[in-house]
């Protein structure tokens, strides 16, 4: 079956090339572009703009969002206990309808480093029931499974961090976030056994499972270096966060005196299988190292400004010619999951002020759409000519309402690129294509029943919630946890500093 798009408009790579007027598009039963030509008469009826779909480098399938966990204001710090607040309930629902959120708004590779595991089933059915509900929404996501084995409360060890807070919250905080850790040969064989599981159910083309150290503070080095020789056997990508806040800065030059990248260098873990989540802090020396090994940086603007870590030298990843792509880390300037308004955000805020130009349309395009299925799918897997509308590329597609993004035409010179970058959001998005199947239509899902999962996941999150007052305890701790580790970082260069 193959089928073909007819476009007002037609933005074929961004930012390479000028927009085209009135061109056809047809997709091949193979579900990439068979031929991209003019489609000659006005063909009448809504006009349509049509450009490649967006990608999300870094994120982790949320549940909820955080304004709804009460988690808004927090520096990461504090933020990361109340994402536990809610109950574990079927993976499926959350993954389901995390990932259609993100589908309706203009992903169609994205990134799931999968740190909230549900835990009501075991763990590989957990990862097989994330799979499958990629392939039924019908977005293709990279599946990095969290590891770590240390500092379950801050940079430091448990025992440092505990008495810093009030005596009544100890023991229940000790009881629920003090890591009990796994051997390193056992979390490695952990990603092997959901990888098989997960090609048996026939979906390892919706979903690429990943290593996902979570962290060089959360993770120790035997572990780290366990998933580098494993990376380096299986050929698996690995998706980790790096110097995302002040703290993380000040606690790297701390116990890395070497440099923090230069260590992950000498282990081996820095390659161009390695895709780092924000490097908000990193300095312009470990930039260029990491350029010159060919890893990924996935910049997650609002995520960084909603949870107070900063501002990432984007310009100057770009200027030391890291692959830089964007991630939305679940947290979307308005909690919606907007890839579009993201990426206007990144743009705005790193392109560079009065007439210097610090990052080209090309270089938005790559961070907004081309790098991200790389880090999403992995670097042997990944299809070169994603991101663009070519011949032969993967038939990754969002066409927008283009009568009502260009709702005051006046003048025919003006670049429908301009008014694209400038106003153009989710609520725009007529359809998504992803693979050559259309899988979101007039801002609906097509695969799942959205209205009813979230209704179901709703409905039996509160369920839970009230069957167990131990639920409002618990947020309790975690509001009076918060307030104690404010004085502790302020005082102290990060929580675990002697
Ligand atoms: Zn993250």
């Amino acid at each position: 079956m193959s089928t073909a798009i007819d476009c007002a408009w037609l933005l074929a790579e961004p930012g390479t090339r000028p927009a085209q007027a009135r061109m056809r598009i047809a997709i091949g039963a193979d579900g990439r572009i068979a031929s991209v030509a003019p489609s000659g008469a006005n063909a009448g009826g809504p006009r349509r703009l049509v450009l490649p779909a967006l990608a999300n480098a870094h994120d982790h399938g949320r549940t909820f969002r955080n304004s709804t966990l009460g988690a808004c204001g927090h520096p990461l710090e504090s933020w990361l206990f109340f994402q536990g607040l809610a109950p574990g309930v079927d993976p499926y629902l959350c993954a389901a309808t995390s990932f259609s959120r993100s589908l309706r708004q203009g992903v169609a590779n994205l990134m799931v480093h999968y740190t909230r595991v549900q835990g009501v089933v075991p763990y590989v059915e957990e990862a097989r029931a994330v799979a499958r509900a990629a392939h039924d929404v019908g977005v293709r996501i990279g599946f990095a499974i969290a590891m770590r084995d240390r500092h379950g409360m801050g940079y430091g060890p448990d025992e440092s961090v505990l008495p810093s807070l009030r005596p009544e919250i100890r023991d229940e905080v000790a009881r629920r976030l003090s890591v009990k850790p796994v051997a390193p040969a056992q979390q490695v064989a952990l990603v092997d056994e959901v990888a098989e599981a997960i090609e048996a159910d026939g979906h390892a083309d919706h979903a690429t499972v990943q290593y996902g150290p979570t962290a060089v503070h959360w993770c120790s080095t035997p572990l780290l270096e366990a998933i580098a020789r494993a990376c380096a056997d299986s050929g698996r990508p690995v998706h980790m966060h790096l110097l995302e806040t002040p703290y993380q800065r000040a606690w790297a030059d701390q116990n890395h005196p070497g440099g923090i990248v230069k260590f992950l260098d000498d282990i081996g873990l820095l390659t161009p299988r390695l895709t780092l989540a924000h490097c908000v802090h990193a300095r312009p020396e470990e930039l260029a190292l990491i350029a010159e090994r060919g890893a990924t940086i996935a910049v997650n603007t609002s995520s960084n400004l909603g949870l107070r870590s900063g501002i990432a030298p984007l310009a100057e990843m770009l200027r030391q010619g890291c692959r830089v792509a964007m991630g939305l880390d679940g947290g979307a300037l308005d909690e919606d999951d907007d890839a579009l308004r993201e990426m206007r955000l990144a743009w705005s805020l790193h392109r560079g002020w009065g007439f210097e130009q610090r990052m080209s349309v090309d270089q938005l395009w790559g961070f907004a759409s081309r790098n991200g299925p790389r880090s999403v799918r992995g670097a042997t897997r990944v299809d070169p000519l994603a991101g663009s509308i070519v011949p032969g590329a993967p038939a990754d597609l969002l066409v927008l309402d283009w009568d009502d993004i260009d709702d005051e035409h006046l003048f025919d010179e003006v670049d429908p690129l301009q008014q694209f970058l400038a106003r153009a959001t989710g609520r725009h998005i007529a359809k998504v294509i992803v693979g050559g199947r259309s899988v979101v239509q007039g801002g609906r899902v097509l695969g799942v029943d959205e209205p009813a999962l979230v209704a179901e996941l709703l409905a039996r999150t509160r369920t839970a919630l009230a069957a167990n007052p131990a639920h409002a305890d618990w947020r309790a701790a975690v509001r009076a946890m918060a307030e104690d580790l404010g004085p502790l970082y302020l005082r102290s260069a990060f929580a675990g500093c002697a």
